[in-house]
């Protein structure tokens, strides 16, 4: 199955020039390199075997296709929701990527048939994977990426990614990914001031060591609590002098110590918050499934912090989601949290094909009888469509119901397939 697909022909030579460059990592390792279970991914950190893997799962084989068998056990059918009134309703997107592709032009119709439910909720989440200095050039990633890029968007970029002003934009984005850094601590803080200046709250880092990393929208009465927290800053750490800066732990390692994590919702649930989501940028890029390693770090956020969400991105392409049942140290009760491991790439336009299927969350927020506060968790998946340049989103079974399905499509079909298996009907 072809997996990486160039759009220019520039793009297709580039890409066959990296396939004969690295056929004699498949020639050696043949169609599945064991690589060990937990892989950091981490720039910072990474060797050249690393590189060399990262490569061989990008241009050759997705990996870990179809996850261990603990991984697929840990994905269960969501159940019913019962009867409900709706208080408030929450969008929650993935990656925002700077693509050269992405112009005003090819992105036309982008939110035409996404853009009206994604943007109508009371509040629209995403994570913004690029600073924003509108004094630096633009830096956008090319079709075919060489080496670790330092993006930098420019407003022409944010329009697009927030439904070219025909709809409300994000009220809340994540600043805390591994390219937070690439303009550097100013070009943070610039980002920071382009947000605050256009009434969208960020979470994630913090200008002043005073100021709080976390945030908190007040709707319909209902306080909702953002956290943000990344696995890495590419080939950059924490600023020495301001280790507060930006939200950076080594989530992809097993022995990663969480209590920042903790310490922030605690901060976050003093401060008001009844429901707090948890922003975690981690995990592999290019895999069907999360780690093991992963999944063990949600339980752990869970158990330990009692968020009720933890929306996962990264690893660009969409993995699947479920309930985690824990007892509640807040409480002490039984506490239900909902786990989306990755939610992918949502506006951008990587040739790795299983890029384009991405989904949102929206989530629905009701009252027991009880009077506690509850959700509902409806995962939406999409299909970044390219019709001769022009992009659109568009709902995945919209796109599986367009008969015959392109060669892209069915390959999309593989891991969208992949993801809804715990719902299908067991025979
Ligand atoms: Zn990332």
């Amino acid at each position: 199955m072809k997996i990486v697909r160039p759009y220019s022909g520039f793009g297709k030579l580039l890409c066959s020039l990296i396939y004969v460059l690295c056929l004699p990592l498949y020639v050696l390792k043949g169609k599945a390199w064991k690589y060990p279970r937990v892989f950091e991914e981490n720039p910072r950190f990474m060797s050249f075997k690393d590189i060399l893997y990262f490569a061989y799962k990008y241009y050759f084989k997705s990996s870990d296709l179809p996850g261990s068998e603990r991984v697929r056990q840990h994905f269960k059918p969501l159940g019913q929701p019962g009867q409900y009134k709706k208080l408030a309703t929450l969008s929650i997107g993935g990656d925002l990527m700077p693509y050269a592709m992405l112009t005003a032009q090819n992105t036309q119709n982008l939110w035409q048939s996404v853009g009206p439910d994604f943007f109508a909720s009371d509040v629209v989440f995403a994570n913004l994977e690029t600073p924003l200095v509108s004094q630096l050039p633009p830096a956008f990633v090319p079709e075919v990426m060489l080496n670790d890029m330092h993006f930098n968007a420019n407003e022409d970029m944010m329009r697009v990614f927030s439904g070219n002003a025909q709809f409300k934009g994000y009220d809340v984005l994540s600043v805390c990914n591994n390219h937070s850094l690439d303009q550097g601590v100013e070009g943070l803080d610039q980002t920071l001031a382009y947000l605050e200046a256009n009434k969208i709250k960020a979470v994630g880092a913090r200008k002043e060591s005073q100021d709080q990393a976390f945030t908190i929208i007040e709707c319909h009465g209902i306080k909702i609590g953002f956290v943000a927290f990344t696995f890495s800053l590419n080939q950059f750490e924490r600023p020495m002098d301001k280790p507060w800066k930006v939200n950076a732990l080594r989530l992809n390692t097993y022995n990663c110590d969480i209590q920042e994590i903790v310490n922030e919702v605690d901060l976050c649930r003093a401060a008001g918050a009844e429901f707090i989501i948890c922003s975690l940028h981690c995990g592999n890029a290019y895999q069907a499934y999360p780690s093991e390693q992963t999944v063990d770090l949600f339980e752990h956020v869970f158990e330990a912090t009692g968020v009720d969400i933890i929306a996962g991105s990264h690893p660009h392409n969409l993995q699947p989601w479920t309930f985690y049942e824990y007892t509640s140290k807040q409480t002490g009760q039984v506490k239900k949290g909902f786990a989306i491991y990755s939610l992918a790439d949502f506006v951008a336009y990587d040739i790795y094909t299983w890029c384009h299927l991405c989904a949102y969350l929206k989530i629905e927020l009701y009252k027991d009888e009880a009077g506690q506060l509850q959700f509902w968790p409806i995962v939406k998946p999409l299909i970044m469509q390219n019709q001769n340049n022009a992009l659109q989103l568009q709902y995945a079974e919209v796109v599986f119901q367009q008969a015959p399905l392109s060669d892209e499509v069915k390959d999309i079909k593989v891991l969208y397939d992949i993801c809804m298996q715990p719902f299908k009907p067991r025979s």
